[in-house]
Parts: structure tokens; sequence; C-alpha cells
């Protein structure tokens, strides 16, 4: 809203196409879409960057309209694009104002900041980097930082009026400080951690995904690379390769991670058919070597179904996971044994967690719709 207020002011109120990388994340459309601009979407190339010239020909050919570019660093593929300040300068060249997607602060604080290589605006979503929870739909609290040619059109409050901000420009929120009360969490973190440990943080959560891909490179392809064969702060495992050598999907993987104690990773975001690592700083060596271990050992399970030992509908993955109830049934019916099912690896010898149940339908949940809100007949009734 306040590029589309400056850009008015500079009498471009025209100007409502918002270029989208093919790799961002949904919120980027729809928040485009909420301030109708109009979604034009970027190509990537096959190492997940940005496609320059592909940007480069629609910045061109959108220069009378262009209003904004939202791109994020590093980006969803998990790579830091080399070519971001150009990318920058292409839209800014064309009319366009840039907004960084901050979720993935993570891999930059104390290290660089958007407005370093273009960024015009940028969010801060305290939930992935600075320590608020995360999920259930709330609370969520997403301050944003504008370069100062933007800040007389960030939005206002009547209540409790900004100083050098329009008063006409409308809030975004009824609450004028959004959702403040979860905001002492991030204060608190910053202010424990200090600029010295923000930054360690920072080198931390990209040394930990790195040390992660390069454990898992000789098992799973890593799908996206920079320049120098290194990832950001996350990493993409590649599992389609594997499901067609095998049939082994990565919602296997995922299910069978609950059998070695782990929640699976994200799946199949932002790539179909992928699993996406983001250990962060926070998880020990000895955490992310046994997470590793088990991806590894799950690799070994894999190849004994490509081998043709297990049958592709009765083994460990695809039975996964199992529960206590499977392993008491006394009609055990499986080509492998139950301390294999249950207890893979020595780490889960040791500290077991026991999934309540089998594996759900996820696809029958999405398409078995239950209204929970009886009519208002019923209650006359
Ligand atoms: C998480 C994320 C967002 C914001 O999503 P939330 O629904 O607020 O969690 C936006 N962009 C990227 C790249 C993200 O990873």
């Amino acid at each position: 809203m306040a590029i589309r207020r400056y850009q008015a002011a500079q009498g471009e109120g025209h100007r409502d196409v918002c270029l989208i990388p093919s790799s961002a994340h949904g919120t980027n459309p729809a928040s485009a879409a909420m301030v109708q601009m109009k979604v034009v979407v970027v190509e990537c190339d096959q190492n997940g960057n940005i496609d320059i010239a592909d940007l480069r020909a629609k910045a061109e050919q959108h220069s009378d309209k262009l209003s904004a570019i939202m791109l994020t660093y590093p980006s969803t593929h998990g790579v830091f694009e080399t070519s971001v300040r150009e990318a920058c300068k292409i839209v800014h060249d064309n009319g366009g104002q840039v907004y960084i997607d901050g979720a993935n602060m993570n891999a930059q604080v104390g290290l660089t900041r958007p407005g370093d290589f273009g960024g015009d605006v940028s969010h801060l979503n305290l939930h992935k980097t600075f320590c608020i929870p995360h999920g259930g739909g709330g609370p969520g609290m997403g301050p944003i930082g504008v370069k100062a040619h933007l800040a007389p059109y960030v939005s206002n409050h009547v209540v409790t009026p900004i100083n050098g901000v329009n008063a006409d420009s409308g809030a975004v929120s009824a609450a004028a400080f959004g959702s403040a009360s979860i905001l002492p969490i991030s204060w608190a973190y910053i202010k424990m951690m200090g600029a010295r440990g923000l930054r360690e943080a920072t080198e931390l959560a990209i040394l930990n995904a790195n040390y992660i891909a390069k454990r898992l490179e000789a098992s799973f392809p890593i799908l996206y690379r920079g320049q120098h064969g290194t990832v950001a702060h996350e990493c993409i495992i590649d599992i389609r390769p594997l499901k067609a050598a095998s049939g082994i999907s990565e919602e296997d993987i995922a299910k069978r991670l609950m059998d070695y104690g782990f929640h699976a990773p994200t799946m199949s975001f932002p790539v179909p058919g992928t699993l996406m690592i983001e250990p962060t700083e926070s998880e020990s060596l000895y955490e992310i070597d046994r997470f590793c271990d088990a991806m590894i050992a799950i690799r070994d399970e894999i190849a004994r179904v490509e081998s043709g030992e297990w049958p592709l509908d009765n083994n460990p993955l695809v039975n996964a996971p199992h529960t206590q109830a499977d392993l008491m049934d006394s009609d055990w019916q499986r080509p492998y044994d139950r301390q294999l099912a249950a207890f893979p690896t020595a780490a889960v010898q040791a500290a077991k967690y026991w999934p309540a149940v089998n594996r759900v339908d996820n696809v029958f949940g999405d398409r078995q719709l239950i209204c929970s809100c009886p009519s208002i007949d019923e209650y006359r009734d």
C-alpha cells in the first residue's frame, strides 16, 4: 500500500503490475492481489535462480505499468542469488519498487540488509527469524521497514496517529500496534543474543544447512546450489528420481521419519516431490547428526525395496509410522522384524517417541468436508 500511495503521489497511480518469481511463497501473489495489483510471474533457471533474461523482458514489456517486484532473498529455493542486485536495478530502471520478502532473514541478520542490495520495503516475519511461535494461524506480527522515500506513505491509524505519516493513509489493522503483546518475545530474544550473538546465529544456520547438504548428498540429490556449490540456510533434497526408481515417495519418507523420532521437514514446498530441510541455528550437532543418520538409514531401506528384497506394498516405509498396536499384533505378517520397525537406530532405542496412530489419509480428509455449524433452524427447534 505504501508503494501504491507513493506512486500515486508521483502521478503514477496507474502502475499496477507486480512481478513475482516462480520460486515465491504463495503469500506474495496473495498480498499483491489484495492491493489490486496484477501478478506477472518471472521464471527461474535450472539452478533455482531468478531468470534474469526473463525478468528483464517482463520488466521492459510492462515498463509503463510496472509497480513492484516481490522477491525473496535468499530465495525459497535455498540459494543466495548472486544476481539479486541486478534484479533490483532492472526493476528500478523500469519504474518499479522492490519489496523484499523478509522470511529468510535467518540467513541475513548481522551479515547483510535488504536495503543494501536494493530493497525499498521489507517485512520481518517474527515467527521465522525472531522467535515468536509459528503456526496455528497466529498470532502474527510482521513489522515492515521502508526506505525514507516511502515513509510518509505507510499506513497510519486514526486512534494513534503516527508522526510524519499522511493522516489519510488508512490502517491495515484494527488494533493500532497489531498483536503487540507478542513483541516482547522478539525484543527479549534480540536483547539476549546481542549483535554478536545474532550474527553467530545467522552463520550457524547457514553452516548447519550446508553440513546437512554435505552429509546427505551421497544419498539424495541436492536440488539447488549456488555458484560455489553451497546452499543458503536451507536445502532441498529431490525425492523424484528415487520415487521413479523405487516407488517410494516423499510422503513415505516423511512418515518413516516418525519411527525414527522426527517430525518431517517441509514436504513438497516449494517444489513438489521434494523435502526442504531448514535446521536453523537451534539444533545441536548431536541432533543434526541424529537426523542425518536417520535419513541415510532410510535411504538404505529404500535400496532394499529397489532391489526387490521387500515388496513395494509391504515394507517399513509404506507401513510407517508403526504404532505399539502394530508391534504387539501376534499375527505379524511383514518381511522385516519388529525391531527394525520401531527401533531402527541406537538413538531411537535410547529415546523412543511412539506415534499414536498409523498413517492418516490426508487426501480423504481434504475431500470430506464437514460443516460444524448447525443451521439457525436447528437452534429454533
Ligand atoms: C513463511 C513465509 C512467508 C509468510 O508466511 P506465513 O504464513 O506468515 O508464515 C512468506 N514468504 C516466505 C518466503 C516464507 O517462507
